[in-house]
């Protein structure tokens, strides 16, 4: 159940009504919005329906959502959120390029990476201070020095970041560095690092889990949005299947399903779902044409020593005509670059 408030209500009409819901013995979560601000409600529906809450002063409706997913339902709230990620934004009818090294390994290679981006069009540069790796005897990222080189990235190209959180006790740190927090596929339901997130104010791009259903995915972004974080961008970056000539299978359909469930924004990563970069163009001019609100692509000057996804990994100058198809391609759709 979700209450939704008028647009003028006052702090404290929106404070009676979680106080009468917490006094009943449910929980109120608080979200404010650009114009209205809405209260989720986890508890016994028919102890809140007893309530009366349509009667209190500022109180606009109550709806009651047949869907398990409220904060991030569109059918709750049909506008679209658009997500600010330094001076980028990404939200439905734009279309967001996001480009940079799937980990940062140097400060000579991810500044290449960085200006490669940024030479291409990109609007925002990614990368892996932190990686998780299937092997614990892999590469696992430098760290804190990452994130510093990222700061030095942005500082060169003025690209905003978005960089990998793996645990809850680096949330704080990532956040100071970071413009946009990115929660990895295996993390998606790392429900304690999902609520860490929810508490800041950083966007957050959320990637789907590799064996997520879309409604799994959906909840997930909920964690975030229960905790007063609305600035979720939804990332599908391909599915286990039984088929094992890709790396993952990238799910359209599903990226389809994310945007007319929710409201948020969802972009697409052909890298990680494909894992070979002869077959990250066609499956990001895929995406554009189905209607994602972003791509993001890894990018290595020299692909065969990167010490991550080295196979996946366009080279600078495919990168470059690559972002200029691809906007070539949102344009003509009619989008706005983000
Ligand atoms: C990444 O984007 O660097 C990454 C690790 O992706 P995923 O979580 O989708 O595997
Ligand atoms: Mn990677």
């Amino acid at each position: 159940m979700v209450v939704v408030m008028k647009r003028e209500a006052t702090e404290a009409e929106i404070e009676r009504v979680a106080e009468k819901v917490r006094e009943a013995g449910g929980e109120a979560f608080v979200s404010r919005g650009a114009v209205h601000t809405i209260i989720g409600l986890v508890g016994e529906t028919a102890v809140f329906r007893g309530l009366e809450l349509e009667s209190l002063p500022g109180v606009d409706r109550i709806i009651q959502i047949g869907k398990p997913y409220k904060m991030v339902a569109r059918a709750l709230h049909p506008e679209p959120t658009f997500v600010r990620v330094g001076p980028a934004v990404v939200g439905r009818g734009m279309f967001t390029m996001i480009a940079g090294p799937c980990a940062v390994e140097s400060e000579e290679q991810a500044m290449t990476a960085a200006r490669a981006a940024k030479d291409a069009g990109a609007s925002i540069l990614r990368g892996g201070a932190f990686k998780p790796r299937t092997s614990p005897y892999s590469f696992q990222g430098l760290g804190r020095a990452g994130l510093e080189i990222l700061a030095a990235c942005r500082e060169e190209t003025g690209l905003p970041v978005v960089t990998e959180v793996l645990e809850p006790r680096d949330v704080e740190l990532v956040a100071t560095w970071a413009d946009a927090l990115q929660i990895g596929t295996r993390n998606m339901q790392n429900f304690a690092l999902l609520k860490e997130v929810g508490a800041t104010k950083k966007p957050v791009m959320l990637k789907r889990g590799l064996s997520a259903t879309v409604e799994e995915w959906l909840m997930a972004a909920e964690y975030i949005a229960q905790r007063g974080n609305s600035g979720i961008i939804l990332c599908e970056r391909g599915i286990r299947t039984f088929e094992p000539s890709t790396r993952n299978t990238l799910d359209l359909g599903g990226m389809a399903v994310a945007q007319l469930e929710s409201h948020l924004p969802v972009i697409v990563d052909p890298s990680h779902a494909m894992g070979h970069k002869d077959l990250v163009a066609p499956m990001a001019r895929a995406a554009v044409a189905a209607g994602a609100d972003g791509v993001m692509v890894d990018v290595h000057h020299d692909p065969g020593s990167a010490l991550c996804d080295g196979p996946q990994a366009l080279r600078p100058e495919e990168l470059q005509a690559l972002t200029k198809e691809l906007h070539a391609l949102a344009t003509a759709l009619g989008r706005q670059i983000g």
